[in-house]
């Protein structure tokens, strides 16, 4: 059943994807696999790669070594360290957007010359602000592989609009890259799929009021939309008589209290023990909005406090009188900010363009061009990244083992950094050093840090996710069936959509329904019912040991099962997959349910754990417990300023 099965969802197919270990975390540690064969495990279809396929992200070859640090076993069969003699003015553990914007800000204190390393462990730079780069016929489309744009709940810093704006990206141009009506003038519009594991039947249905997008309006419009859903949603009369009065209905849920004691109760419990105890909703209700905080926080209503399911403009709260200021303990995603809101960019690879932006500024030879425009279609020279004739360098492929001092701390000149790279183990110097990796990795690569700090390092546990993109040959089935955005509760990714049409520069972005387009897929694979911090060490573990194969299988069914009655054809219309596997994505961000200091008061773990350290200083996003853009660059700055004082 199974083959046959297989064969009309194209598992047959020759895409460029599936990988040779298929991802799964490899027997023995990335120190110890030569780099000819450690090219095979990186996902495949290109020497270049943005345009590698299959399991990406965190791809094979590029944490082994890591984990096998963080088990104990590494120097067991690694070698004696080979001192390649190189010193530099700076080294940065960590290739993403903060470190960076390290590199960046650093040779703004110490002058174009100062002679910077910058260590990543991936194939690629950019940590999760990835591209995703396809051909389908001959035509490039993009796509992104983590971070979509530059948006935060709170406005930029001045630092961090400051970086923006050297780069060139002018934020206010956007409208005009965007055909901003494409879809909605031809009819598209977000759905629901109900999945028939879940509710009983396979249904895509059109969403009436799409989570975040505030109270249910009266317009005509949406009076079609809650009809058609209402007549044709797979849920009981009593689920579809709670669903709409959830929407509509104004009432004071606590009422006796005032807004403060309303929020403080709020603050402390979910948003599905609201809706469940409060609202009284049956728990069909509770099944389709399950998954609609995922996007944000990687969890459930069942992890996400009701005071901040009413900042996000979740259903329920338009009767409660509550006033309009945040109330203690809101996580900062949940705050409105107006200012905010209007600062956003999207480009066709996401905030990839700003990674290549900077690196553009820090090796001007490995990427042609000049503007923040004619780099979305530039091709990069990943040859230029490490030369010896450049003061600032990127060694990608190699992870930081060992982060030290030489000698004491307090009095040393002088930090050794060893790291793993192609089977071999290596030694570079550095008078200073920015860990701009992940937090949780520190306590393994720098033991000699404060134990209070290594723990509260230890506890940024992040949040794992999947983001995947599916080339597709055209994208006649969305057309069809008038649908852009498909949130699907039960399915394997929660929800899946046409990116917004951005054209920039050479680049056009898919305008007809028979051009070839990406599809953007999430899922996080949180365990309901857990704690929060529980919920993303089980993702974790879930996304570390599924196969390529069982994630492809799974997406081929979820799109056959979905665009079906559109015409969707697996087996011909998907031309390639990459799934891009974060098990250690989101930065960790502090909420009133399940971190107390965060609603009570006193020091963050973020606070303590971001100390400077002789002559390392820590940056990265989840030194702000901040999963944003902007944070990554606001720690690089004050890591930066912290260094250079000593
Ligand atoms: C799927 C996804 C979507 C996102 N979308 C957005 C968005 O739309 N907008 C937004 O503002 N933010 C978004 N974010 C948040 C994003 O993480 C930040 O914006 C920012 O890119 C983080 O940059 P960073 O440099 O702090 O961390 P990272 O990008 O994680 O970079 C850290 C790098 O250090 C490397 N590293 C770790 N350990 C070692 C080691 N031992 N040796 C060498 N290297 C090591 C890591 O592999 C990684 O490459 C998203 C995040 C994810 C995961």
């Amino acid at each position: 059943m199974r083959n046959s099965h297989d064969k009309e969802l194209g598992m047959n197919r020759d895409i460029t994807r599936r990988d040779f270990l298929n991802g799964v975390a490899l027997a023995v540690g990335a120190a110890m696999v030569p780099s000819p064969l450690l090219a095979k495990f990186q996902g495949q279809g290109d020497d270049y790669p943005p345009a590698r396929t299959g399991l990406r992200g965190s791809h094979a070859g590029s944490f082994e070594t890591m984990h096998s640090v963080r088990d104990g076993n590494f120097w067991e069969s690694a070698g004696k360290p080979v001192d390649t003699g190189e010193t530099y003015d700076l080294v940065v553990v960590g290739g993403g957007i903060s470190g960076l914007a390290a590199a960046h800000f650093f040779r703004k204190v110490a002058g174009p010359d100062a002679r910077i390393l910058i260590l990543d462990n991936h194939d690629d730079f950019g940590g999760h602000a990835k591209r995703n780069e396809f051909r389908v016929n001959s035509r490039m489309v993009l796509g992104y592989g983590g971070t979509y744009s530059i948006e935060s709940p709170a406005p930029y810093s001045p630092v961090a609009k400051s970086v923006i704006n050297e780069l060139g990206i002018d934020v206010s141009s956007y409208p005009k890259y965007v055909a901003k009506d494409l879809y909605r003038s031809m009819g598209l519009a977000p759905n629901i799929f109900f999945d028939k594991e879940t509710f009983g039947a396979d249904k895509l249905v059109v969403n009436p009021a799409p989570l975040g997008t505030g109270e249910s309006q009266q317009s005509a419009v949406e009076d079609k939309a809650w009809k058609q859903f209402l007549a044709e949603a797979p849920l009981s009369e009593q689920g579809k008589r709670d669903y709409e009065r959830l929407h509509q209905e104004s009432k004071d849920y606590l009422p006796g209290l005032s807004s403060d004691e309303k929020k403080a109760r709020l603050a402390r419990m979910s948003y599905a023990r609201f809706l469940t105890e409060l609202v009284g909703v049956n728990e069909e209700v509770t099944r389709v909005l399950q998954a609609g905080p995922q996007p944000l926080f990687g969890l459930g209503i069942d992890a996400v406090a009701a005071q901040d399911a009413w900042g996000l403009k979740y259903p329920g709260f338009r009767g409660m009188n509550l006033d309009p200021t945040p109330g203690p303990g809101m996580n900062r995603d949940a705050i409105p900010n107006e200012e905010a809101e209007k600062y956003f960019f999207h480009f066709p690879d996401g905030n990839a363009t700003i990674a290549r932006l900077l690196v553009r500024r820090l090796i001007p030879a490995a990427i042609p061009g000049s503007t923040a425009i004619d780099i979305v279609s530039a091709r990069a020279d990943y040859s230029r990244l490490d030369r010896s004739s450049s003061p600032v360098r990127i060694r990608l492929n190699s992870t930081a083992v060992r982060v030290k001092h030489q000698g004491d701390p307090t009095a040393s000149e002088e930090v050794e950094v060893t790291y793993a790279n192609g089977g071999k183990v290596y030694t570079v110097r550095g008078a200073r050093c920015v860990l701009a990796c992940w937090h949780v990795v520190i306590p393994y690569i720098c033991e000699e840090l404060p134990e209070k700090q290594k723990q509260a390092l230890a506890s940024a546990a992040k949040v794992p996710l999947l983001y995947t993109n599916v080339a597709l040959r055209n994208w006649k089935a969305f057309q069809k069936l008038g649908v852009q955005a498909v949130y699907a509760p039960g399915s394997y990714h929660s929800r899946f959509n046409l990116d917004l049409p951005v054209s920039m520069g050479d680049y056009e972005c898919p305008e007809k329904p028979g051009d070839p387009i990406v599809v953007h897929m999430m899922k996080t694979p949180c365990k309901p019912g857990l704690p929060a911090r529980d919920q993303h060490r089980t993702g974790r573990t879930e996304l570390f040991t599924t196969t390529f194969e069982t994630m492809e299988r799974n997406i081929r069914d979820q799109l056959a099962r979905t665009l079906g009655p559109g015409g969707f054809d697996p087996a011909k219309d998907i031309t390639a997959i990459t799934v891009n596997r974060w098990p250690h994505g989101y930065a960790y961000e502090y909420n009133s349910l399940w971190d107390p200091f965060w609603l009570e008061g006193g020091e963050s773990p973020c606070e303590i754990a971001r100390k400077t350290y002789g002559r390392i200083s820590i940056a990265n996003a989840d030194a702000g417990a901040y999963a944003y853009t902007d944070e990554a660059i606001n720690q690089a700055w004050r890591a930066v300023q912290e260094i250079s004082r000593n």
